[in-house]
């Protein structure tokens, strides 16, 4: 059995606050849940605090002049306040709500991309982003003319910042990243590639999906101009994230929706936009939702980022070796020291989806597919992978389950003597 720093890990008593987590699935399968990644779980604390926004403060924001209006704007605005302390922000109104992680980064493809980029210009992705990181950087390019291209992946899956210079131009204008691949699980040196797309007069955008959830953040240390999240990964509620844009961009940025609340006037020909953040949050907000997720940020900071890495290091380190051990099993990524914690693989046999669906009669929830991370199969040559990821509540327990429900599937489809004897004589 691999070492365990078990001193780093989390206490296994904080899964009460996760109620969900006792479930039993297929009968009397204890539930393990290993997809965080695409969705955590989210503590009673979160969820009473939803609740109480319902039962005793709900009424539409910054409308009413009534005091439940008063009410629910007071708790929404307090969770832009804690969102901003949490991302290490100047000024809270550089703190959007939206829908999540694929709205913010539209927003600023849409908003700050149309008014900044032309034909042309280059946009700088890499082959390990999320659709959500591609796809709307490939619509500007469409609408502007301007070209993509890409930083290449060294073979154990981090970027390849020896070829940065040669993509890295005068001519490119902004440089999108993740700083945790969902699929990989690398962690991407965010500081260093705002200083080098900096040196070039480009912005930088990152897609904090994977990282805001299990790593501290700062966006002033980290000098990014654009950083997106989604609730639902970090304890939050669905339908609500962030977009934190640096002060000065957002004020020259015309707003990506109209509609209410975004406009200072409107006229039978016009309208005037709002200040920040108003002016790129048109219509009714996900107001329970933004509340939740300030709620999530309490609870999250109440235990502490820094031990939230560590625990799952020790946990994503422990998969590593163990899942590392299994006949036919290859790990995509790289090495322990350079991801966060998140597993994908590949068996020789059988597919991901029958391993997920053979893992999920065990009880053990995990990913497969291509995690929306199409181009980055595609590089590998494979069309989908398995993903097992951990949070603050995994347990190594769950992680042994994993590894011998994984063992067990690959044994029942290895070739038998027999079968492998056939094999060796036809060839
Ligand atoms: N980027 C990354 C790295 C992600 O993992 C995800 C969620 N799978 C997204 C973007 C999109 O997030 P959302 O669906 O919450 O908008």
């Amino acid at each position: 059995m691999p070492a365990v720093e078990t001193a780093q890990l989390l206490p296994e008593s904080l899964r009460s606050d996760f109620p969900i987590l006792a479930e039993h699935v297929h009968g009397d399968q204890p539930l393990v849940f290993l997809d965080s990644a695409a969705s955590s779980q989210r503590p009673l604390q979160v969820m009473n605090v939803v609740r109480d926004v319902y039962v005793r403060g709900y009424a539409n924001v910054h409308r009413g002049i009534h005091v439940m209006s008063e009410r629910a704007t007071d708790s929404y605005e307090e969770a832009r306040r804690k969102l901003q302390k949490f991302l290490g922000a100047k000024f809270d109104h550089e703190v959007i709500f939206t829908p999540g992680t694929t709205a913010s980064i539209n927003t600023v493809a849409r908003s700050w991309g149309n008014a900044n980029v032309g034909a042309g210009d280059e946009i700088l992705l890499n082959p390990m982003e999320h659709h959500s990181n591609l796809v709307p950087w490939f619509q500007l390019a469409e609408r502007t003319g301007a070209v993509v291209k890409h930083i290449p992946l060294t073979d154990d899956g981090r970027l390849d910042l020896s070829q940065l210079d040669s993509v890295l131009t005068e001519r490119t204008k902004v440089l999108a990243v993740t700083h945790v691949s969902n699929t990989l699980g690398t962690v991407n040196p965010v500081a260093e590639l705002a200083r080098r797309a900096h040196a070039v007069g480009a912005v930088i955008v990152v897609d904090a999906a994977q990282s805001a959830p299990h790593l501290a953040t700062n966006v002033v240390e980290l000098d990014v101009d654009f950083l997106a999240l989604s609730g639902h990964k970090m304890c939050g509620p669905s339908g609500v994230g962030i977009l934190y844009g640096k002060e000065s961009l957002l004020e020259a940025m015309p707003p990506f929706l109209g509609g209410g609340s975004m406009i200072g006037q409107v006229t039978l020909d016009g309208f005037t936009s709002a200040g920040l953040p108003a002016k790129f949050e048109a219509g009714t907000p996900p107001i329970a939702q933004a509340i939740g997720l300030g709620a999530a940020v309490d609870y999250l900071q109440s235990i502490g980022l820094e031990r939230i890495a560590q625990h799952e290091h020790v946990l994503v380190e422990y998969a590593y070796e163990k899942l590392s051990a299994i006949e036919g099993l290859t790990i995509l990524g790289p090495a322990p020291e350079h991801r966060a914690g998140l597993v994908s693989f590949v068996l020789t046999q059988p597919h991901a989806h029958d391993i997920a669906q053979l893992l999920d009669q065990r009880g053990i929830a995990v990913r497969a597919g291509h995690h929306c991370t199409q181009p980055l199969h595609d590089s590998l040559g494979i069309t989908a992978s398995t993903r097992a990821s951990f949070y603050l509540y995994s347990t190594l327990a769950e992680v042994d389950a994993l590894a011998a429900g994984l063992s067990e599937i690959a044994g029942m489809f290895r070739p038998t003597g027999r079968r492998r004897r056939r094999r060796k004589v036809e060839e």
